[in-house]
């Protein structure tokens, strides 16, 4: 078999492995806390599960790197083919929503976030009107608090991850999960920059109302708005109020991993899968080849 060949077929099969597991186990719900560290420790536990499948891919590809073309070991084709089938048909999945919501129509909101790679802010010039200066400062700074944190790409990955652990309920439950703390922790950055509480309250209400239902964001990973994961959420949009009417909080001091940026942990990332890259190639045929050849054996 091809080399490339087998090790798509060992992507698929070892991935999906490394995956269920920790995508099975159910979380505690978040303690009340500060949502913006709330938000970093959500976002880490959606990738938690993925890790693990991360690893895997990078030690597979560090034993192609040293795998003759084509490998000659003996094996069950079929045996393999089999068994990662499963795995295959919940990363189709995965690769082809993640396409969709590249190539279809964003969905139409009065004021929303788009773009993965050079976010933009989009207002109706028509909703501005409906609202007073203070309530469009405010709701432009929560979208801002978007644009700084790049979150149409972050909400585009985190859905790419959840897609991977499908289909257990739980793991959707968890995205969406973030996608609330999400939106508290950009109204509490909105309002540390000087957005007024009440004002952004006031936006969101009249966002909410000006909003079609069939343009509900929920359903939209490519783009993010003031009302994103609300409207169709009548509890979460009291809630959200609720903290917004509410005075600031002092921020809470945020432990080492909460105060890591983005970069900064997807460079840790990066370094620590080029170890294992290095290890697949040095130790990938010692440890695959037995494996094939028990399948053929079996
Ligand atoms: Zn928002």
């Amino acid at each position: 078999m091809g080399r490339e060949t087998l090790l798509t077929i060992l992507l698929l099969l070892f991935g999906g492995l490394a995956a269920q597991p920790l995508a099975l186990v159910p979380r505690k719900p978040l303690p009340e806390e500060d949502p913006r560290i709330a938000e970093r420790r959500a976002w880490l536990q959606l990738w938690l599960p993925v890790a693990p499948t991360l690893v895997v891919t990078a030690w597979l590809c560090g034993w192609a790197l040293r795998e003759p073309d084509p490998v000659r070991a003996r094996f069950d084709h079929g045996m393999l083919i089999a068994a990662s089938m499963p795995f295959a048909l919940v990363a189709l999945r995965a690769a082809f929503r993640a396409i969709w919501v590249m190539v279809r129509e964003p969905a139409q909101l009065p004021i929303c976030t788009v773009g993965l790679l050079r976010p933009q802010i989009l207002f109706s010039p028509f909703h501005a009107r409906t609202l007073d200066e203070g309530q469009v400062c405010a709701a432009w700074a929560h979208e801002q608090a978007h644009v700084r944190h790049h979150d149409p790409l972050r909400i585009w990955l985190a859905q790419i991850a959840t897609d991977l652990q499908w289909p257990w309920p739980w793991v959707r439950r968890r995205f969406e999960s973030w996608l609330e703390v999400l939106e508290c922790a950009r109204d509490d950055e909105a309002r540390s920059y000087g957005a007024c509480g009440v004002d952004l309250a006031a936006a969101i209400v009249a966002t909410a109302r000006r909003s079609s239902p069939t343009s509900q964001p929920r359903r939209s990973w490519w783009s993010t708005s003031i009302d994103v994961a609300l409207l169709g959420d009548a509890r979460s949009l009291q809630m959200r109020v609720a903290r917004l009417l509410a005075p600031l909080p002092e921020p809470v001091a945020a432990m080492l991993w909460a105060r890591l940026s983005d970069p900064a942990l997807l460079g840790m990332a990066c370094a620590t899968l080029s170890i294992v890259v290095a290890l697949g190639a040095a130790y990938g045929n010692t440890i695959l080849h037995p494996f094939l050849v028990w399948t053929w054996a079996v």
